[in-house]
């Protein structure tokens, strides 16, 4: 028996933060006091942003890039992602599931290529990671680059003060350590369950924009504020648009009435099986 209950229930919590503080209609300012954030969220960003070091993100990325956890088809483990969170809840109507088939449907609806409607099926499934053991704050939160300074653009910038790369001046101006115009591909960004996926998904037949979807979804600061672009390149401008398009599915979806999971399955099967192996290196 998994003893992360608590962290996935604090992940949900997480979820529905991001889903109304970045709602595409809502205006900037009645959100920019984060006096709104649950303290829940508030300690999983304080934690996020003294911990998420370029040190400890390198550590993490050592840590996953062998994927040899396990083999697994691609639904058990959507399944096994909703058998978490019904344990904290046993009366919710399958939270990750719904949220993933939801974004999928969406985009589905407004006639985008199946491998976006995939990649709305599969971009949470990172968070994986709570069963592997990892603390909230390297599961979820935004993402940002680490080795080059932070953007006031971040949430909750202030929790910056207590990371250690404060203290490491070749990491903190504008570029780093890293250079101008380099490319996102070649910076590292804050752990957590967008990294994870795309480094699970990054050898299957999703497309690259597909790919940078999975990967930037939390990338608030760059694909919603603009922030970082003298780090992108040309291939991030190209793909940019369609990280854009893909989060306003992301954040849309939750409102629906809840999917049929089974009448949904054989098509989500079909796709799956269609871009993915058989089985799934985590
Ligand atoms: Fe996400
Ligand atoms: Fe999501």
């Amino acid at each position: 028996m998994h003893t992360t209950t608590d962290p996935l229930a604090s992940v949900e919590q997480w979820d529905d933060y991001v889903q109304e503080r970045y709602r595409p209609d809502r205006a900037e300012a009645e959100f920019r006091d984060y006096d709104h954030a649950p303290e829940g969220v508030r300690e999983l960003y304080r934690q996020n942003h003294e911990f998420q070091t370029l040190a400890a993100v390198q550590g993490k990325e050592r840590a996953y890039e062998r994927l040899d956890r396990e083999s697994t088809p691609m639904w058990e483990i959507l399944e096994r992602l909703n058998t978490l969170v019904d344990e904290s809840d046993p009366d919710t109507d399958l939270p990750q599931i719904a949220h993933a088939l939801q974004t999928a449907e969406k985009i589905r609806e407004d006639g985008h290529p199946d491998w976006m409607q995939l990649v709305g099926l599969l971009h949470d499934s990172g968070k994986m990671l709570c069963f592997y053991g990892e603390p909230q704050w390297a599961v979820v939160g935004d993402t940002f680059p680490v080795g080059c300074a932070w953007s006031d653009s971040v949430v909750f910038t202030e929790f910056f003060e207590a990371n250690a790369d404060r203290r490491r001046p070749e990491t903190q101006t504008a570029t780093g350590v890293y250079e101008e115009g380099c490319g996102l591909d070649n910076v590292h960004m804050s752990w957590g369950h967008d990294e994870y996926i795309w480094m699970v998904l990054k050898d299957s037949k999703i497309p690259d924009e597909g790919l940078a979807m999975l990967r930037y979804h939390s990338f608030y600061s760059w694909h919603r504020e603009g922030a970082y672009a003298h780090l992108m390149n040309d291939d991030d401008r190209r793909r940019l648009p369609w990280v854009k398009k893909f989060s306003g599915y992301d954040l849309y979806s939750k409102s629906d009435a809840p999917p049929e999971v089974e009448e949904l399955k054989p098509y989500y099967q079909s796709l799956i099986a269609k871009y993915l192996p058989e089985r799934v290196a985590w």
